[in-house]
């Protein structure tokens, strides 16, 4: 059953998982009341808007619509956000859409255009604010007035500030009612990636690793195929896709040779990244034979080998290296000066010690698989030189389970 609903639902929150018993202290009640109790009334310029407090039966119902329809656009609309619409008119559904394809159409336009009636006088259910400026595409809102819609709820106020309200306070000036709030914890969780890079310029950052019961990433011989399941992989073979990049080490490089592409059917590859201060990356590296590799070394790096790796398309940038290490921080303002908008780490224990003790993770998710290795040598996920005391542990909030193949999948995120 869960695994059935992880796959349903390629997002990282197991919002089907959360419904089926699983801890989640985060998020509204999922469960649609009987009937609308009230609605709170929010001042701004010009009009007040409603932001809805309790939610209807139908408005949930229709968002969840929308928000399932928004996951289809995971991996193909970045760093866009994923937006899904649906028109209702007389109670029944007339028209669905969603953002489909970077630079494409947004998910209203695509609703309005799959409608199979008029729809004027109906409402438009739509997971993220429409929106009022010029972009790739002409603005959502000026469609919606010219369609006649006469009610639009949302579930997602634009995070990004300088538009925020905006599209919102155009269609009440155009006579549209318009309510917001519906189901925007789960809105939220669907955009995490959107909303932390429209927010500060960098990636979202998500900290992917799998271990055994008794928390080993590798056996004693530092042999780690496979330690999870085959469905727990196939979960990150959709992380792959969902994501615009995928960091490791130069030591995983070296020990794995990993390909790390996005084995899934109609599958999006990410862009790899290789944190290699000392630019030991192997010229035979399979990383090296695919697409979109970026490497961040450091100002000392050979240029003859900086030249080599250019020629096989991968490109290296170089950071400061501080005590020998290539500041990840550093490494997330660059790439979100390139448009990554998400990065999945796939390190080991010291890349992804170097991710936590920056601070720059956003999110961890650990696979447990029901093993043992046992015995002092054999790696765990965090390296380094580790805590010292139990009061300075980092900490995580918000913590899901759910159970996939045999494995448990533990979802946290951090106290940024
Ligand atoms: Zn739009």
């Amino acid at each position: 059953m869960e695994q059935e609903e992880i796959k349903d639902n390629t997002s990282l929150n197991f919002q089907g998982a959360a419904e089926n018993g699983s801890q989640s202290d985060n998020s509204r009640p999922l469960r649609a009341p009987e009937c609308a109790f009230g609605t709170r009334q929010t001042q701004n310029d010009k009009h007040s808007l409603t932001e809805s407090r309790f939610m209807s039966a139908p408005d949930i119902k229709y968002m969840k619509r929308a928000l399932k329809l928004s996951l289809k656009g995971e991996g193909f609309v970045n760093p866009n956000p994923l937006v899904g619409a649906v028109i209702v008119k007389n109670g029944r559904i007339i028209g669905e859409g969603y953002h489909q394809q970077f630079g494409g159409p947004h998910a209203e336009i695509n609703a309005l255009k799959n409608c199979t009636e008029n729809p004027e006088g109906a409402t438009m259910y739509v997971t993220l604010e429409p929106c009022c400026h010029f972009g790739k595409t002409p603005p959502c809102c000026d469609a919606l007035i010219a369609a006649k819609i006469s009610k639009v709820v949302c579930a997602l106020k634009d995070p990004n500030g300088t538009v925020a309200g905006k599209g919102f306070l155009k269609l009440q000036e155009a006579g549209i009612e318009v309510i917001f709030g519906v189901l925007e914890n789960e809105a939220k969780k669907t955009n995490e990636i959107f909303i932390k890079y429209i927010t500060t310029n960098q990636p979202f950052v998500l900290l992917k690793s799998a271990m055994t019961l008794d928390g080993k990433t590798a056996a004693v011989s530092g042999s780690s195929k496979w330690i999870s399941s085959e469905k727990s992989r196939m979960y990150v073979q959709k992380l792959r896709h969902r994501f615009s990049s995928v960091m490791v080490g130069v030591n995983t490089v070296v020990k794995d040779d990993p390909e790390l592409t996005a084995r899934i059917k109609g599958g999006r590859n990410p862009l790899k990244v290789v944190i290699d201060g000392k630019l030991s990356i192997p010229m035979n590296a399979k990383i090296l034979a695919g697409e979109k590799v970026v490497i961040f070394t450091s100002f000392n790096a050979n240029e003859e080998k900086i030249k080599r790796l250019n020629g096989l398309g991968a490109k290296v940038i170089k950071l400061p290296n501080a005590n020998g290490k290539i500041s990840l921080k550093a490494v997330m303002i660059e790439l979100g000066k390139q448009n990554i908008d998400s990065v999945l780490i796939e390190g080991g224990g010291i890349l992804n010690s170097h991710a936590l003790n920056e601070g720059v993770v956003d999110k961890l998710i650990t696979f447990i698989a029901p093993k043992l290795i046992g015995g002092a040598s054999a790696p765990t996920f965090f390296s380094g030189t580790g805590i010292e005391e139990i009061k300075d542990a980092l900490k995580l909030k918000h913590t899901r389970i759910a159970k996939i193949g045999e494995d448990i999948i533990i979802e946290s995120d951090f106290l940024n």
